[in-house]
């Protein structure tokens, strides 16, 4: 039997769901406009007024707002209520240039809560669950934001934060974990060091994981499905639009149902700013219909992917992204062709290597170079030069396959690819510092 946080709204209709957004959105064109300076400066120029926007089909009049208008507006320049009336701020990692602060009232806060709620139950999770959350706790919204969600379940919640794996593999032994909040990559760093100690899958009583905030592939997936004993669900949000929760997988694991009573999503050609059809692949853009602090109007995420309104066997209704194909500025551009990371990592995975791997890009003599370290578990790992070399070319011809260019490969010892307790950072590209 399907559980939900919220089934009304979870499993409402179309047309119950276009009412809500309709509604809402009306509403909140005219709380920005009448309280956001900068975005109604956006607006005069495009000769929109909160009166052209009735229903959700207006959406497209508005104008988009991208990262360098959040940076121009740092701290307060977007902020749409009263400073008195907000009652924390979160902070992006910064992934991709200057942080970015975000303002939250307490109705902003229990939204987002509720969210991350839907998603932990969604993951199977109920009042009797013991819930492990290490993402980090502080500016970085993933501890926050599932910890929020963990109490509104009434889930025992473990406020861990990220490192000190140690203590971690300690709590969840000793305190009967049931469900694992963190990073895919420190997910598979902690099922990694289960092993080191000589624990099998089995011997955890987690169930489910709820994974997100940097992209990961379905070979990485079924890594840590096998790794943990467990079935791992993805979960995807941005800062600006409040934190995780934006999105999260259902038991069938095939795509991420938006939560599409509060977000509003679009997919547009990054290029020409024309929204896409459904199912069409283009850069994610997003409108908060109901947050007060920080409500961002068609938010360019630079996020690249696919929506689609199939309909799922959860029962759940709203529409459901992919997981998102790294972003748009993720995508290297290497002599002349586009290479994503998680297509590295899906062959390193199927090719049965591990997870821990560090591609590095530069440029000689007017070429493009791709380096990729990959480490090798214990067991691959040979001081026979001759096999080493041989398992090199191979993994080479296989890069070539999926990427369309042929990469360098160097197998190095176990552990010497440092590993993430947080957002991995696996792509050093040199060429920017030229
Ligand atoms: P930063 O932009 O500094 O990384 P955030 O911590 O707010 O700031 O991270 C949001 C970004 O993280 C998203 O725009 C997206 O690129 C990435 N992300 C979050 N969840 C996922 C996920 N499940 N899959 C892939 N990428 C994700
Ligand atoms: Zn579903």
């Amino acid at each position: 039997m399907p559980q939900y946080y919220q089934p009304e709204i979870e499993t409402a209709s179309r047309d119950e769901i276009v009412k809500i957004q309709n509604e809402k959105l009306v509403k909140q064109v005219r709380h920005v406009y009448d309280n956001v300076a900068y975005y109604r400066d956006l607006m005069d120029k495009k000769g929109v007024k909160p009166e052209d926007i009735q229903s959700i089909d207006d959406i497209h009049k508005l104008p988009f707002l991208k990262k360098d208008d959040l940076r121009e507006c740092y701290p307060y320049g977007l902020l749409a209520t009263d400073l008195k009336n907000c009652v924390r701020i979160q902070s992006t990692s910064g992934t991709t240039g200057k942080r970015v602060v975000a303002f939250y009232t307490q109705h902003d806060i229990d939204l987002w809560e509720e969210c991350c709620a839907r998603a932990i139950v969604a993951a199977g999770g109920t009042n009797e669950d013991v819930v492990q959350v290490c993402y980090g706790y502080g500016l970085f919204t993933g501890g926050p934001g599932l910890n929020g969600g963990s109490h509104k379940v009434g889930c025992l919640t473990l406020p861990m934060s990220s490192g000190n794996t140690e203590r971690q593999i300690q709590f969840m032994m000793d305190l009967n974990a049931t469900i694992l909040c963190c990073t895919p990559s420190y997910a598979a760093f902690i099922a990694e060091s289960l092993k080191e100690r000589g624990y099998n899958p089995g011997d955890n009583k987690l169930k489910a994981g709820i994974f997100g905030a940097e992209p990961w592939t379905e070979e990485m997936r079924h890594s840590i499905e096998e790794g943990l004993g467990i079935k791992a669900y993805d979960i995807y949000g941005l800062t600006e639009t409040s934190g995780p929760g934006v999105a999260f997988e259902c038991s069938e694991q095939s795509g991420m149902h938006i939560n599409e009573d509060h977000f509003y999503a679009e997919i547009i050609n990054p290029d020409t700013g024309e929204v896409l059809p459904e199912g069409e692949k283009g850069e994610l853009v997003f409108t908060a219909l109901d947050k007060e602090a920080f409500p961002l109007l068609r938010y360019r995420t630079r996020d690249i992917c696919v929506l689609t309104r199939g309909k799922c066997s959860c029962g759940r209704t709203h529409v459901k992204m992919c997981k998102p194909m790294g972003r748009s500025d993720d995508m290297l551009i290497i002599r002349g062709v586009n290479v994503f990371p998680s297509q590295i990592e899906t062959v390193l995975l199927n090719e049965g290597y591990s997870p821990n791997y560090m591609i590095y890009v530069d440029r000689k003599n007017n070429t493009d170079t791709l380096d990729i370290d990959v480490e090798l578990s214990p067991d691959r790992f040979s001081d026979n030069v001759a096999d080493m070399q041989e398992m090199e070319k191979k993994l080479a011809a296989a890069m070539r396959t999926m990427l369309g260019i042929g990469p360098k490969i160097h197998l190095v010892p176990p552990k010497t690819i440092q590993r993430s307790e947080g957002k991995a950072v696996r792509v050093v590209d040199n060429r920017k510092l030229h």
